[in-house]
This record gives structure tokens, sequence and C-alpha cells, in this order.
């Protein structure tokens, strides 16, 4: 089955095709459509606002996420606004203000959060949350992935995301956590429906 990830970052698309079971093939968004608003209190109704506003415009079922950064020193800050923090400004910047927000902080504790959806014209709608728990690091390291991956050292690990790459992120991080239980309920929800 070949479904629409609502989704123009390609890192994303990448990090979730990696473990997308042999049954589901995603689709980058059509460069065309207009960009969905993010208008939500929560990941949950961001992914499902983004989910349904390209259901809409694709008229075909579409799998979607939202997902932030929360460190607890600064009471769960960026969260659902981590891509709209310091908007337009370059990921550097925003990590060094981050970090200098967190300067003699007690606590460097943070996770990533993902919320995934499943939405086809049908009505289906199926949910699944991720999480990965870890630190704020000390400095700007590694220059792979994207966002906050170089300022982010997931709990077992001494190197931020941004050193430890795809192949790792794929197996422990937040999105990859979330999608691999939403791929499991679209193969039992689909293999339900092929039998009917
Ligand atoms: P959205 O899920 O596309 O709304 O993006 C949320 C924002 O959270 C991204 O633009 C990044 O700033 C941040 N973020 C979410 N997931 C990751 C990740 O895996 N690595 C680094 N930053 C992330």
């Amino acid at each position: 089955m070949k479904i629409y990830f609502a989704t123009k970052n390609p890192h994303k698309v990448k990090e979730v095709s990696m473990i997308a079971p042999k049954g589901i093939e995603l689709m980058p968004l059509p460069p065309s459509i207009p960009d969905a608003p993010e208008k939500g209190s929560s990941f949950l109704e961001n992914a499902l606002f983004k989910a349904l506003w390209y259901m809409e415009h694709l008229g075909q079922a579409v799998v979607a996420d939202d997902s932030g950064l929360e460190i607890d020193y600064l009471e769960g800050f960026p969260g659902i606004n981590s891509s709209r923090f310091m908007q337009g400004r370059d990921y550097r910047e925003k990590m060094e203000v981050i970090l200098r927000m967190l300067e003699g902080a007690p606590s460097r504790s943070a996770r990533f959060v993902c919320q995934a959806v499943f939405v086809s014209p049908d009505g289906t709608v199926l949910g699944a949350n991720g999480v990965v728990e870890g630190r704020i690091a000390q400095s700007i390291r590694g220059d792979k992935g994207f966002g906050y991956d170089p300022i982010f050292v997931p709990e077992g690990h001494d190197k931020t995301f941004g050193e430890l790459g795809e192949s790792v992120k794929s197996q422990i991080s937040h999105r990859s956590r979330a999608f691999r239980e939403l791929f499991r309920m679209m193969e039992i929800v689909l293999q339900l429906k092929g039998r009917e």
C-alpha cells in the first residue's frame, strides 16, 4: 500500500521509511499542496489537524506526525512550539539560545515526543505516541539529523543524535517508536478490512 506521509521534512520521511513494514510504502507530499496550519494546543491536536487537512486535499489516506522537544528545567519548553521558537532563524542559533537558558541548571533532563496518526476517507483514525528520554548536552555536537538533534543525548548513550545518525535514531527515536506502533495497528486494521 502506498500512503502519503503528511510532512515536507525529508529527514522525517527517511527516518520513518527505514522502519516501515514491507506492505507500506511512504510517499512525500506533492510540493504544490498548501501547508496545514499548526494551531492546536497539543501534539495530538496538531497531528490530527495535519492529517485531516492533507487527507482532504489529497482525497486519500495519510499518516502524519507532530513532534517536539520538552526540557524539564524549562517546564516543557519548547514543546509544541519547537519549530516556531525563533522562527526563521537557523537551528544553530536556536540551540545556542537553549544552551544559554540552561546555564547553571541543576537538571538537563529532556525528551523528544512524537504523536503519529493515520486517517483514511472511510473514517478510520488510529494514533500512537512515542517518547525518547535523554538530556541536553553541554554543547552542540554532530551534524547528522535535523532540528535539535545536535544537543540531544538519548538515554543509554553519550553521543547526541547529531553524532549518532539515522541508523541509531531509526531504532530508538520518539518518531520510530510512535510509527512502529502505528504501523502495527494499520496492518491489523488493513487485514481486517481485507476480510470484509
Ligand atoms: P513538526 O513535528 O514537524 O511540527 O516539528 C516539530 C519540531 O520539533 C521540528 O521542527 C524540530 O524543531 C523538533 N523536532 C521534532 N522531532 C525532532 C527530531 O527527531 N530531531 C530534532 N528535532 C526534532
